[in-house]
């Protein structure tokens, strides 16, 4: 019989009642390997109820105590880096190298919750009136909600709960239904890394699973990663029921390419950049911005992509996996479609991708547009897959302001040898994540991770350095010590029983 995924409910796990149950599939065959249950209104209401409890305690706990929990998850997360990244790869078609990467990715956030005493720390100043200090502490929020997509399956829940209940909050995950194994592993394994029971749930499902925790009075703060359209509807509905919101969303990522711009480097970079992982990558570039005679090395670039293939996860060679499903090659093909058929020029064109042996792979081969309008749904609408798309402009402006008024903001970057136009660009360009003759600026957990527009709706940017912020609430006191009492030799101390 087909794998049953479990739910992690008060640090068991427990088999679902529910009669829905979704295939998990292996996208290079289709075979299934997992069958993944939505979780049933009673189970839900179970694991929040739990981790209610559980926080009772763990917001108690002292903070050397939570630190060593994500040190010893840290050590276990490490000596078991490529057992993951397998299950990974077998369920989301990565190649395992890009596996690895998303699992090491995920390691680094664990390792910056391991310093949570200096994260947390608050401020005090002395005499802000006459023998008056004031002071603020953090107290962490309660339970906390993390909802994450396909793409990165070890990486971004780990961007949410070991910040969370580093802070001292308890955590509901309810991870993609899509490849639901990985996390599975990353919470088994923080069991066995000695968590309490009820500090970490994890439930399945989709779109009811996740309305019945937005809309919980006990859930006060949701971490969502994923599409606009759901990153909207999670937003409006979280902050509707008066909850704090952070949820990032989709991308259109522009590389800016200079007519100075190393030639070497340029082609060496786009190709990883925007076919890499399929591209299934927020941050993948998507769009390649030729400014003046730069545009030379289109066809350079074209022959570059060309060389890459495809494969199954295993495959030394292969450069990309297949897409995460049918659904999502199909809307790969038809944005392909849609750019022929709106005039753009099919330079290099990946739709009738075969690969050997895997018959029934979700494959899209690399695919390259040249003469792109801002007008082309190609342009306008993130693809996620591994289709790059070009426009040519005269100056650095033009750019820019191309960039500026694009729907998007997650990531940008140009290639230059100029420090001035490097400068201008960094200064000028509205979008969160900057790369200076670097593809790809991967968010790094000591730095905050900013999507401009619909690359991002709340107020503070949990992933990094604010996630302390977001995950907790700050107290400020105000104090006045009476030297009277001292003077009188009055014993101050309270004696607690
Ligand atoms: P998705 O929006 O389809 O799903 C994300 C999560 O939301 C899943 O857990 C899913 O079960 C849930 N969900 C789906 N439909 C829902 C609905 N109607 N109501 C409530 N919940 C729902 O995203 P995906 O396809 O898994 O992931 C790809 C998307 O994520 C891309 O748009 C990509 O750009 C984005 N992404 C963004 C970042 C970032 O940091 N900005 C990082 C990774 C991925």
């Amino acid at each position: 019989m087909t794998q049953q995924v479990p739910l992690l409910i008060n640090g068991k796990l427990v088999q679902s009642i529910t009669e829905h149950w979704i295939p998990v599939t292996n996208p290079a065959t289709q075979a299934v390997i997992a069958q993944v249950p939505c979780a049933t209104t009673e189970e839900v209401e179970l694991a929040v109820n739990s981790a209610k409890v559980a926080f009772e305690t763990w917001k108690e706990t002292p903070v050397g105590e939570r630190a060593r929990l994500m040190l010893r998850y840290q050590a276990l997360l490490k000596e078991n880096h490529d057992q993951i990244a397998e299950v990974l790869s077998k369920e989301t078609g990565k190649t395992f190298e890009d596996a690895k990467g998303d699992v090491w990715r995920g390691i680094e956030v664990v390792e910056h919750a391991a310093n949570i005493a200096s994260l947390s720390m608050g401020e005090a100043l002395e005499n802000v009136a006459h023998k008056i200090d004031c002071y603020s502490i953090t107290q962490p929020l309660g339970v906390c909600v993390g909802i994450t997509p396909f793409n990165f399956p070890a990486m971004i829940p780990l961007w949410m709960f070991p910040m969370a209940i580093a802070c001292g909050n308890t955590f509901v995950l309810k991870p993609s239904e899509q490849d639901p194994l990985t996390p599975m592993r990353l919470a088994e394994l923080f069991q066995e890394a000695g968590a309490p029971d009820g500090l970490l749930q994890v439930v399945h499902g989709s779109k009811e699973v996740v309305d019945q925790l937005l809309t919980h009075p006990d859930t006060p703060a949701i971490s969502f990663v994923g599409s606009v359209a759901v990153a909207e509807h999670i937003y409006r509905t979280g902050t509707d029921h008066m909850k704090r919101v952070q949820a990032f969303a989709g991308a259109k990522n522009h590389m800016v390419i200079m007519p100075d711009a190393a030639k070497k480097q340029v082609v060496n970079n786009i190709v990883g950049a925007s076919v890499g992982a399929a591209g299934q990558r927020c941050m993948a570039i998507s769009v390649a911005v030729f400014v003046g005679r730069s545009r030379e090395l289109i066809t350079e670039v074209r022959d570059a992509l060309s060389k890459v293939r495809p494969g199954a996860w295993n495959d030394p060679e292969a450069g990309y996996g297949p897409q995460i499903n049918p659904q999502a090659k199909a809307r790969v093909l038809n944005f392909i479609q849609e750019g022929k058929n709106d005039g753009a020029d099919c330079i290099l064109d990946g739709s009738d991708c075969v690969v050997e042996g895997y018959p029934h792979g979700n494959w899209v081969g690399p695919t390259m547009f040249s003469r792109v309008t801002r007008d082309m749904s190609i342009y306008q609408q993130e693809i996620f897959g591994p289709v790059l798309i070009t426009l040519e402009v005269d100056t650095i402006e033009d750019a820019i302001q191309l960039i500026n008024e694009n729907p998007y903001g997650n990531g940008t970057s140009i290639f230059t040898s100029s420090g001035a136009a490097a400068r201008k660009f960094q200064h000028e360009i509205k979008v969160g994540q900057v790369g200076i003759n670097v593809p790809v600026p991967v968010p790094l957990p000591m730095f905050s991770f900013t999507g401009w527009r619909k690359s991002f709706y709340g107020d503070q940017h949990a992933y990094g350095k604010q996630a302390v912020k977001f995950y907790t609430e700050t107290k400020t006191i105000t104090a006045r010590w009476f030297e009277d009492d001292i003077d009188n030799g009055v014993n101050t101390t309270i004696h607690l029983k």
